[in-house]
C-alpha cells in the first residue's frame, strides 16, 4: 500500500488524484504566485515519477500532455505516483513569452536552478519548486519545445550514467537521438543529475507545430512516451516499446549571421544525417536579394530549426546535433 502524498496544498489518499499548487509568494494585487500541481497516487509502492512543463512560456506542450495524462491514467491501476507540474513559470505562461515579463534580472528559468530562497523573481519560483520535487522525485522529466520561434523534432537531453540512459531509452520508440549537451545547465534537469536521479529535458513542438491537429499530434507523441516510461518502471501493465537505434551527440545552436528573412531549404529533413557544409538556409533582406548561408558545421542532423521567418542577428535558427555514434 502506498502513502498518502502532500505537495504545496495538494493532497492525495493512495489510488486517487490530488490537486493544488506550491505558493511562492504574493504580488502586490494580492493574487498569488503559485505553482500548480496534480498528484496521480497510486495504490501500490513504485516510484515517484514526476513531470514538468512550462519552464519557458511559449511553450504549452508540457500542459497538453499532462492534460492527457490525467484523462489516461487510473490511478487505481498506478503503481508508485506521477506528479504533474504543467507549468512551472506560471507568469511567462500567461504572458506567451520565454521567461517572466516581470522579472528582466533572471529571465531564462532554465538556466538559474538550484534557484535561491532571497534571489530574484524566478530563482525564488525556481527554489520553491526544486524543494519538492528533490523532496519526493525518483525521476524526471522536463517538457520543452522550440517555443515561438522554432519547431524542435523529437531530442532529449541527458547525462551519460546508465540510469539517466534507462529512462532516456524508457521514451520508447519515436525518440533516437540523445544529446549529453546542457546537462550542468542549472536546469531542473541538472538538479536532478546533482542529486543521482535520473532526468531528461525533452524537446517537440512549437511553432509550426499548432495548426489543426498538429499540436495534438504533438501531446499524443509526449503521452505516449510517458506511459512507456511507466511501463517500463512497472508503473502501469503493458508491454513497453523501444527505440531500435539510439544515436548519440551534442548539440551546435546556430546563431542568425545576419538579420532578415530565414528561408530554410526544402530539400532537408529533420533528424536525418547530413554532410558538413551541406545547405540548412539562407537568409534574404526585404529587397530579396541572399545575404547569407547557414551550413551544416559537421556531420549530422537538424533536430530544431527556426518556424519564424523574421530574423535578427544572433538569433537561434538551428538546432543541430553533431553525430558521434550509437548509445
Ligand atoms: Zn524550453
Amino acid at each position: 500500500m502506498n502513502e498518502i502524498i502532500e505537495i504545496g496544498t495538494a493532497k492525495a489518499n493512495p489510488g486517487t488524484i490530488g490537486e493544488g499548487k506550491m505558493i511562492v509568494e504574493t504580488l502586490a494585487g494580492g493574487g498569488d504566485i503559485a505553482i500548480p500541481v496534480t498528484i496521480m497516487n497510486g495504490i501500490n509502492d513504485g516510484p515517484c515519477f514526476w513531470i514538468n512543463g512550462g519552464i519557458h512560456g511559449d511553450e504549452p506542450e508540457g500542459i497538453l500532455t499532462c492534460s492527457l495524462l490525467k484523462k489516461s491514467i487510473d490511478p487505481k491501476n498506478l503503481s508508485g505516483s506521477v506528479i504533474l507540474v504543467p507549468v512551472i513559470n506560471v507568469p511567462a505562461m500567461e504572458a506567451a513569452e520565454r521567461g517572466n515579463p516581470l522579472d528582466t534580472f533572471s529571465y531564462d528559468m532554465n538556466r538559474i536552478y538550484p534557484g535561491r530562497k532571497d534571489g530574484y523573481f524566478s530563482e525564488r519560483i525556481a527554489h520553491i519548486h526544486k524543494e519538492w520535487m528533490v523532496k519526493f522525485a525518483d525521476m524526471e522529466i522536463s517538457i520543452h519545445s522550440g517555443g515561438s520561434h522554432s519547431y524542435l523534432a523529437e531530442a532529449m537531453f541527458a547525462a551519460t550514467d546508465e540510469k539517466t540512459q534507462e529512462l532516456s531509452r524508457a521514451m520508447g520508440e519515436d525518440w533516437r537521438v540523445c544529446l549529453y549537451s546542457n546537462v550542468t545547465s542549472k536546469s531542473p534537469m541538472a538538479v536532478m543529475s546533482e542529486n543521482g536521479k535520473p532526468a531528461l529535458t525533452v524537446e517537440l513542438g512549437g511553432r509550426s507545430a499548432t495548426g489543426p491537429g498538429k499540436f495534438l499530434e504533438v501531446g499524443n507523441k509526449l503521452h505516449k512516451a510517458c506511459v512507456n516510461i511507466m511501463t517500463h518502471y512497472k508503473m502501469i501493465e503493458g508491454v513497453p516499446h523501444y527505440p531500435s537505434l539510439r544515436q548519440k551527440g551534442y548539440q551546435q545552436a546556430l546563431l542568425a549571421p545576419k538579420s532578415g528573412i530565414f528561408l530554410s531549404n526544402p530539400k532537408i529533413n529533420f533528424l536525418t544525417m547530413m554532410k558538413k557544409n551541406d545547405l540548412i538556409a539562407t537568409i534574404i533582406n526585404y529587397q530579396g536579394e541572399e545575404i547569407s548561408k547557414i551550413m551544416a558545421p559537421e556531420d549530422g542532423m537538424i533536430f530544431g530549426l527556426r518556424a519564424l521567418p523574421n530574423v535578427t542577428i544572433g538569433e537561434w535558427c538551428c538546432f543541430f546535433a553533431i553525430i558521434e555514434g550509437e548509445w
